[in-house]
């Protein structure tokens, strides 16, 4: 530093109580030894500076007197930058504190922090004061400060948005699950074609109104509703064509009802309906003649107009039952009625129904013992040949010999056995009886046994191989066994008949269709079935002789050229057979050609 252009006058110094002289002195040591760099300038030019600032900018301090300004600074236009802002500070009064990018002797720069002053603003000759810092070292620890609470930041905001997402995760889960609950406890108490309450609801809600009824002294029906032969609708058209309508049919029920009342569907083409709170039983017979009505409108099922008729049986709370199980029972038991007596009506619940639905349970009970107990016997009914009036095969019918109802009817116990299923042991039973007695009679004589398969066994895939089996036992040419199964069954579900029916023809056995008429006369779905003989039902053949010639004629021409033989069956009278011979039917049976006898009676012809 150059101590001449230091030195001045002694001149009283501003704020120092000592001498001038000393102030001078000690104003020197302050700058010889201060760790900030200073430095004077007047006229653009360093007129004073201390080490530290020439050690800044690696200059020495004598060096740097007389240099001008722009030396500290890595361009020209930087100086200048600098001087724009830097003057109308200065020239205001003001202090100027800025950072800036300074450059030392060697041309290399760092950041400083500059704090200039003028000495006096209004007379800029005498120079500007100018503290020098260098930050450098404090700019990068800010600047990596900044940096790292950016990255903080950053890890802070990304962490708060995995979280939030996290979260949202979180809340559609919970939200999902709520969903799956809400949907199972739904399922759980719901039938799921139609959305009613299930039987499991309508007990709860039954109890419910029952309470209710008897804390208000009022009544409370129940109504138990089953379609009449829907079961028709699933064979014919498919169970989709079914759901459909049984959706349709809970729409409708579901219009009639008030908000109070309770609908459930309790499985099949079965339906339970509750109102409670009613003043009389009319009330309900209204609701049931409404049901009646509005379920009986035709539907119009994949391009099919369709109509089915409900039965409906009412029970009432106190009278019939005075809790939700004999209710429903009851009800059912009213509703069993209302299909006896005809369908498509509604019937109240009376004692005696109940007893009718005990006997029908008693009934279940001993058929399950009949054939063990040796009650089953099995009638042979002839079939005739038409043109030469001569028997040409036998019909096995079942017959029940009850203990104490005495002889019971296939009609009467039939369907029983084929809803719980006893059809299965009691058609295999049926069968080795009925191949016995044909091997017996029909072996040499070249009569075959014919015998009838229900729903059920046809249906059962094991049917062929109990067939085999009962022909092995008894030794029957499988050419001699007719296998009797009526069209509604075939028609079905017409793959499988098909499947079904290539099996038994495969094992030797003739097939006849029975009951052609009863129901859909389906000439279509015969041309396509490998079946051997057709059976046209009681039905057509009561009405060939008064005007249904021609049906019977048409049946027998079609069947004939699809190269199957044709039986009418039912032939009572003679006039019934001439028409039934001028239709060209192949055989006969009837109680005109032959009654049904039992099996010692029907072989005393041929021993
Ligand atoms: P289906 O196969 O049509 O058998 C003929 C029915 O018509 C027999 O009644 C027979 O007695 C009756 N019948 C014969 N000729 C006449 C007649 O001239 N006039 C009248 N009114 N009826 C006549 P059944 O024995 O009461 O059998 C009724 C139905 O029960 C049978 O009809 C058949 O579908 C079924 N069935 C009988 N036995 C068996 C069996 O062993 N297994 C199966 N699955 N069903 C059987
Ligand atoms: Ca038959």
């Amino acid at each position: 530093m150059n101590e001449r252009s230091t030195v001045g006058q002694e001149v009283p110094v501003e704020g120092y109580a000592g001498r001038p002289r000393d102030a001078q002195l000690e104003y020197k040591a302050i700058l010889a030894n201060a760790s900030i760099g200073i430095a004077f300038t007047r006229e653009r030019k360093f007129t004073l500076c201390n080490p530290k600032f020439a050690e800044m900018f690696r200059w020495k301090p004598e060096e740097l007197i007389g240099q001008p300004g722009d030396v500290v600074y890595p361009s020209r236009e930087s100086y200048e930058a600098l001087g724009a802002i830097a003057m109308p500070v200065l020239g205001a009064g003001r202090q100027l504190d800025v950072e800036w990018e300074v450059r030392r002797k060697d041309g290399t720069t760092f950041l400083a922090r500059m704090i200039a002053k003028a000495v006096s603003p209004t007379d800029a000759q005498k120079g500007t004061v100018w503290i020098v810092e260098d930050i450098t070292a404090e700019h990068a620890s800010r600047a990596s400060l900044e940096a790292s609470r950016d990255a903080l930041e950053r890890a802070v905001a990304e962490r708060t948005a995995e979280l939030q997402d996290a979260n949202e995760r979180l809340q559609a889960e919970i939200g999902d699950r709520r969903q799956a609950e809400t949907r199972a406890r739904h399922l759980a108490d719901h039938d799921a074609l139609t959305g009613l309450p299930n039987r499991r609801l309508l007990e709860d809600r039954l109890t419910q109104a029952l309470a209710l009824s008897q804390r208000n002294r009022e009544q409370t029906a129940v109504m138990f509703i089953d379609l009449d032969r829907f079961k028709s609708i699933n064979d014919l058209l498919g169970h989709s064509a079914g759901d459909v309508v049984l959706k349709e049919v809970s729409g409708r029920l579901v219009k009639q009802l008030r908000v109070v009342d309770t609908i459930c569907r309790m499985g099949g083409d079965e339906f339970v309906v509750v109102l409670p709170e009613i003043k009389r039983a009319s009330d309900a017979a209204n609701v049931a003649a409404k049901i009646l009505e509005t379920v009986a409108q035709p539907f119009t099922v994949e391009g099919r107009e369709l109509r089915i008729t409900p039965s409906v049986g009412i029970s009432v709370y106190p009278d019939d039952g005075r809790d939700a199980e004999t209710l429903i029972r009851n009800a059912d038991a009213a509703m069993y009625h209302a299909k006896e007596i005809g369908r498509a009506n509604y019937q109240f619940f009376t004692e005696q129904m109940n007893q009718s639905a005990s006997t029908r349970l008693a009934l279940e009970n001993d058929l399950r013992q009949a054939v063990l107990k040796g009650e089953m016997r099995v009638c042979y009914q002839p079939v005739v040949n038409a043109s030469s009036g001569r028997v040409a095969a036998h019909e096995a019918l079942l017959r029940w010999q009850h203990p104490s109802r005495g002889m019971i009817e296939p009609a009467d116990f039939i369907h029983l056995a084929e809803d719980t299923g006893l059809i299965l042991r009691l058609g295999e039973w049926m069968l080795g009886e009925a191949c016995r007695w044909g091997t017996f009679i029909g072996t040499g004589r070249g009569l075959p046994v014919c015998v009838n398969l229900s729903t059920r066994q046809f249906n059962d895939p094991k049917l062929a191989e109990m067939v085999a089996h009962a022909l092995k036992e008894t030794g029957l040419p499988p050419a001699l066994l007719e296998l009797e199964v009526s069209e509604p069954t075939v028609m079905h579900d017409m793959d499988l008949a098909l499947a079904v029916l290539r099996k038994l023809r495969g094992i030797g056995v003739t097939v006849a269709i029975d009951a052609f008429g009863a129901a859909y006369s389906s000439l279509v779905g015969l041309r396509q079935l490998p079946a051997n003989k057709l059976k046209i039902d009681r039905s057509l053949v009561a009405e060939v002789h008064k005007g249904g010639k021609a049906i019977v004629a048409g049946i027998v021409g079609l069947a004939h050229a699809l190269d199957l033989k044709v039986t009418a069956v039912g032939v009572e009278s003679e006039a019934q057979k001439a028409a039934l011979v001028a239709c060209g039917c192949d055989y006969l049976q009837g109680f005109l050609t032959g009654l049904p006898a039992d099996a010692d009676t029907a072989s005393k012809e041929y021993v």
